[in-house]
């Protein structure tokens, strides 16, 4: 099945066999032609299965190829892979399928391309097509083979994958969500800036302190990519017993995301204690929050502080700026190799290690493994 299960109104089945194997596995042509003496690329209406049966068009690809058509739910195409089944035909996951012929980068990225949330990812993806990342494999595999292998190439090969794993967060997040939470004391504002930058009313906004007790999460894109914003319960050290949860599943949170909004209220006194939580976060922002309200002292705001309103409407689009510039701070170039999958990160770090230690045999296997992986069936090389 090529059409994700229930999301569209006609789902693809992709068939291999004989065109006598098909027509005994159920279709019938509505105009009465045996399938075998029409053409390839040639598309029949018909019906599948008996009398109440499928509606269905059947499309030729090859000799043995050919593409099902029917209604998309969950129903019909239970009903068909039934009738193949029992009419001993093996049946596989479309990641499967694909890998019987195409080297696995290729299937990865088809696999990115449909969970690409945006235009943006979505056309970058189209832009990095997985091919060249498939020929430099092969061409490693052929230096390796050849009998001017020595250390210098190994190295030079050290130097093209360290390339590519440095575009690791950027290919990483084009099907992952870049994770942003918001922190700072309760009351600071936290919804309500979570609830501008999303452009509704997501997370409850109140004027009580420790409102939020867990986190909650929003997705949405700026300037194409996509973002994952968080509101944690405030950082304080007097809190309820419950709100001590929350306060706990924050604090790991921060230790997880790729970038943090530290808030701070501009119009009261700074807590010295309070950014203590940003030491375990690689990379923040620090906004100075409620800028519509008169600033308390200058010590509130610090180097590179962001003045936002989140009641004015006033520096959101700064805030987001800066934001961009944090997480995609460069677009790599049309020709690079990115690695697009945790998969691929994961193997060509151990490449990478292999051609410094200059290691042959591990080479070849991290080559075989990222061209064609033992097991595809059902692993998830996105989370
Ligand atoms: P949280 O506890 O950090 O999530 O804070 P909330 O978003 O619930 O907001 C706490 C209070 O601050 C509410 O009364 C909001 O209306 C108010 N508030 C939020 N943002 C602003 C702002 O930009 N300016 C002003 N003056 N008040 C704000």
């Amino acid at each position: 099945m090529l059409t994700p299960a229930g999301r569209g109104a006609v789902a693809t089945i992709r068939l291999r066999g004989s065109s006598e194997q098909i027509e005994r596995a159920g279709f019938a042509p509505a105009a009465n032609l045996p399938l075998s003496e029409q053409p390839i690329r040639r598309l029949w209406f018909g019906f599948w299965g008996e009398t109440p049966s499928e509606e269905v068009v059947l499309g030729r690809l090859g000799k043995r190829d050919w593409e099902l058509h029917c209604h998309g739910g969950y129903a019909a195409v239970a009903r068909i892979l039934n009738s193949l089944r029992e009419r001993g035909w093996d049946t596989s996951g479309w990641k499967e399928f694909f890998a019987q012929d195409e080297p696995f980068p290729v299937v990865e990225h088809r696999e990115a391309l449909a969970l690409a949330a945006t235009w943006k990812t979505t056309e970058t993806l189209l832009r990095h097509t997985p091919q060249r990342f498939v020929e430099a494999l092969n061409e490693l595999r052929t230096e390796l083979d050849s009998t001017g292998w020595h250390d210098e190439r190994s190295r030079s090969w050290v130097e093209r994958w360290k390339q590519m794993l440095a575009w690791r967060s950027f290919g990483l997040h084009l099907t992952i969500p870049f994770r942003v939470i918001l922190a700072g004391q309760p009351n600071v504002g936290k919804s309500s800036l979570l609830n501008r930058l999303a452009g509704f009313e997501r997370a409850i906004v109140h004027d009580r302190p420790g409102t939020t007790r867990d986190i909650v999460r929003t997705l949405c894109a700026f300037e194409g990519w996509p973002f994952e914003l968080s509101d944690t319960a405030g950082i304080r050290t007097h809190a309820e017993p419950l709100e001590s949860l929350g306060i706990e599943k924050s604090l790991a949170e921060i230790a997880g995301a790729d970038l943090v909004l530290f808030l701070v209220d501009v119009s009261r006194p700074p807590a010295p204690a309070e950014e203590d939580c940003l030491q375990n976060c690689p990379r923040f922002l620090r906004i100075g929050h409620k800028a519509d309200l008169p600033v308390h002292s200058d010590r509130v705001l610090g180097d590179g502080t962001i003045l936002v309103s989140s009641l004015n409407e006033t520096g959101l689009e700064e805030l987001i700026a800066a934001m961009i510039v944090l997480l995609v701070p460069e677009i790599p170039p049309v020709d690079s190799l990115i690695p697009i999958s945790i998969r691929q990160v994961e193997w060509l770090e151990r490449l990478q290690s292999a051609c410094e230690q200059n290691d042959p045999d591990s080479i070849r296997r991290c080559c075989e493994h990222l061209l064609n992986p033992d097991t595809v069936g059902e692993q998830h090389f996105f989370p």
